[in-house]
């Protein structure tokens, strides 16, 4: 059994083979074969297919080697779209897409989407015009993000997949520096929105019970 987390339920689960495994010979690629075979999800609750598939450049012994096989890539693949409650609804949609590009290997797509969360925090607290990092740069002078963030921008732009780099279609992007960089989005939310947003709630109990005290 191949274990993964589930495309369908999002449970970590054991896949048991139920088809046969079918090879596909491919041409024009480095690898030769692509394996493939059908598994069903051991939660209960969910117990749909999913397809696994891996690739080899020589045969395969079928359905053992693909029960152990540890490189198994899987349809549907479990996409990440986590939740931005307390930023603004596009920018928090905007974030969680780039989430979903990472998770599913687009690696342009989620640094594309990264930076323009980035660029539309900036709008959305009334700094526009200039470049990306020009704007986080007014981020930390308006007290909206640390000392530590803004310097972190400028470390991940000399890194070479910048921050703030226009021609994403030319740059190798490796996935270390596309997480980096959807991480650092992450950081800017949680400093904005998210930290102040948590202080706002604590600050509104404590009043709410001292205005119970009172009464
Ligand atoms: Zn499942």
């Amino acid at each position: 059994m191949a274990t993964t987390i589930c495309g369908w339920c999002g449970v970590t689960t054991h896949m048991a083979i139920v088809t046969d495994v079918i090879d596909v010979p491919r041409q024009g690629s480095s690898y030769t074969y692509v394996y493939m075979a059908a598994f069903r999800c051991s939660n209960e609750r969910c117990a749909r297919l999913s397809v696994g598939r891996t690739y080899r450049d020589k045969p395969y012994g079928m359905t053992k080697e693909m029960r152990e096989d540890k490189n198994i890539q899987w349809e549907p693949a479990q996409i990440r779209r986590p939740d931005f409650p307390d930023v603004p609804p596009q920018i928090g949609a905007t974030a969680s897409e780039a989430h979903a590009c990472l998770s599913i290997g687009a690696h342009r797509g989620a640094v594309a989407l990264a930076r323009a969360v980035v660029e539309a925090t900036a709008k959305h607290n009334g700094i526009t015009g200039g470049n990306i990092v020009g704007k986080i740069d007014r981020m930390h002078q308006d007290g909206l993000i640390r000392e530590i963030t803004r310097e972190v921008a400028h470390e991940i732009r000399h890194g070479g997949n910048e921050v703030a780099h226009g021609d994403l279609a030319d740059e190798p992007m490796p996935p270390e520096d596309a997480e980096a960089i959807v991480e650092f989005m992450d950081a800017i939310l949680q400093e904005v929105f998210q930290g102040p947003a948590r202080m706002r709630d604590l600050q509104q109990r404590r009043l709410e019970r001292k205005q119970r005290n009172a009464e």
